[in-house]
């Protein structure tokens, strides 16, 4: 029998914090900026520049640490880890080593056998590098330190996770506390949440840990999947040929579907890290401590079951709506202004998320104001327009958040509440088709669907339906 092989994964995540300011500098953290125009003498690395710490820096970690169940290291400072590297323009980084700012603590995932704590071994604070944009038709390097001094939180997991699917759980509780709280966007495609997957194969049953590999900066979700899955197919394949697995850094190129070596443990650089002499520690007293706790935004599991008891909405519903902060947000705005929460779950949990699952979007990226949404769910109660319509309509709303009440006048979308229009529409309808009018009345219920669907189309989709039922049985005279 061919042996079975358990995969273990212990992942490093950076996470951008979404402080306005760099960690060490007051230059804007804002994304997609011209290059080098949030640059300054401390980020850009000038002699003689000196680094003063954002204390935002610190609260925001410390929300995270505690979040996940971290202690927080009383008193913390940083480390300078030495390394020549031209997006690092003073040849060092701030980092922690020594004192991390949040030690030992756990989140919890669900898994197909139940839920399951990964347990994190560390966070620590630091600094962002900039960004190399290489130019192969010029055949030239060019760097933006736009980037350089955004404040990172790193999140050092334990070897806990035993696949690709808890290694995804994993990533979105992350993403989710770090949205909840506020601290950070978490955007893979935009690089605000990062991946380092660690990864190593053992014969099932063994104690021991194998040799891992470790692959760098994957941003999806898919590209984390399809790393881990070829990574586990390549160790195994080694062990099966009697080889070693090196320790070395690979690159997944998610492209090629195919990892490559980068370097391997034995060149590994030496960072030569020492305290940071530029810093203060920073001491943590326990009434800091108590103000970050006392300020914690509501999170996801009361989120849920405040939603059942205050809106009386499923269990299932409150948790689709919640998965997401934003979406959440959005959900509690319109229901605010509307007052009818199980339409305006209905709406999002039927459209909004069609819509975005057809455009492929985040969370995140959603731009339509609850504003609009609830006027819609008004105009469709009362009947100002037609169930048919107000679902072409939300698609305005939800590509240009247009307002509900203009574009139904604008494009003549009110009901038909006219019992002569309906009357007339219906009359030409029948009189045109006279085969499926003769075959209803032979008792075709067939005959009766296609005569339905051309006087609605006649009156555009903006008549009550049982307006119109009711007027080709009167009609027909049954
Ligand atoms: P280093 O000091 O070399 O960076 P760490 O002990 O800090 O190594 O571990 C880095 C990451 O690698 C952690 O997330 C950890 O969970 C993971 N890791 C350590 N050993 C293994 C292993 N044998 N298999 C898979 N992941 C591992
Ligand atoms: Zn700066
Ligand atoms: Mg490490």
């Amino acid at each position: 029998m061919a042996k079975q092989y358990e995969t273990v994964i212990g992942l490093e995540v950076h996470i951008e914090l979404a402080t306005k300011t760099k960690i060490f500098c007051g230059c804007s953290t804002e994304f997609g900026s011209a290059p080098n125009t949030h640059t300054c003498p401390v980020c850009t690395g000038m002699p003689g520049s000196l680094p003063v710490l954002n204390k935002q820096v610190v609260e925001y970690a410390m929300a995270l640490g505690l979040a996940a169940n971290c202690k927080i290291t009383q008193v913390c400072k940083f480390d300078r880890k030495n390394y020549f590297y031209p997006d690092n323009p003073q040849n060092y980084q701030i980092s922690q080593l020594y004192l991390p700012i949040a030690r030992d603590g756990y989140v919890e995932i669900d898994t197909q056998t139940g839920k399951k704590k990964v347990r994190i071994h560390e966070m620590h604070m630091e600094e962002d590098a900039g960004k190399l944009v290489h130019d192969e038709w010029d055949d030239t390097s060019l760097v933006d330190y736009n980037r350089s001094g955004v404040p990172l939180v790193e999140i050092v997991s334990e070897p806990d996770m035993r696949s690709a699917d808890e290694v995804i759980a994993y990533l979105e509780k992350l993403r989710m506390i770090a949205q909840y709280l506020g601290v950070s966007d978490c955007k893979l495609q935009e690089g605000s949440m990062r991946a380092d997957v660690n990864l190593s194969v053992r014969e099932a049953g063994s104690e021991k840990f194998g040799t891992r590999t470790e692959m760098k900066n994957l941003n999806s979700f898919k590209a984390i999947a399809h790393a881990i899955e070829g990574e586990r197919q390549r160790q195994i394949e080694l062990l099966e040929e009697g080889k070693e697995v090196i320790q070395e850094t690979r690159r997944w190129d998610d492209n090629k579907e195919h990892s490559y070596a980068m370097r391997s443990k034995e060149d590994a650089q030496d960072y030569r890290y020492f305290p940071e002499p530029d810093l203060v520690p920073i001491v943590i007293n326990d009434e800091w401590i108590a103000k970050i706790k006392a300020q914690q935004p509501e999170l996801r599991p009361e989120k849920l079951e405040r939603y059942k008891k205050e809106f009386d909405i499923p269990e299932y519903d409150a948790e689709l709506i919640t998965e997401s902060k934003k979406v959440a947000d959005l959900f509690e705005a319109t229901v605010e202004l509307c007052g009818k929460p199980k339409k305006a779950a209905n709406w999002i949990m039927g459209d909004v998320f069609r819509l975005m699952k057809e455009k492929g979007m985040e969370p995140e990226e959603l731009k339509f104001s609850p504003e609009h949404l609830a006027k819609l769910i008004d105009m469709a109660d009362v009947g100002t327009i037609s169930a048919a319509v107000a679902r072409k309509v939300f698609e305005q709303i939800f590509t240009d958040d247009v307002d509900p009440e203009k574009y139904v006048e604008e494009n003549g979308l009110k009901t038909v509440n006219d019992e002569g229009a309906i009357r007339e529409a219906v009359e030409k309808v029948l009189a045109d088709n006279p085969q499926a009018v003769a075959d209803y009345k032979g008792g075709k219920q067939k005959a009766f669907g296609a005569l339905m669907g051309q006087s609605m189309r006649a009156l555009k989709g903006k008549a009550d339906p049982a307006a119109v039922t009711k007027m080709i049985k009167e009609i027909l005279g049954k």
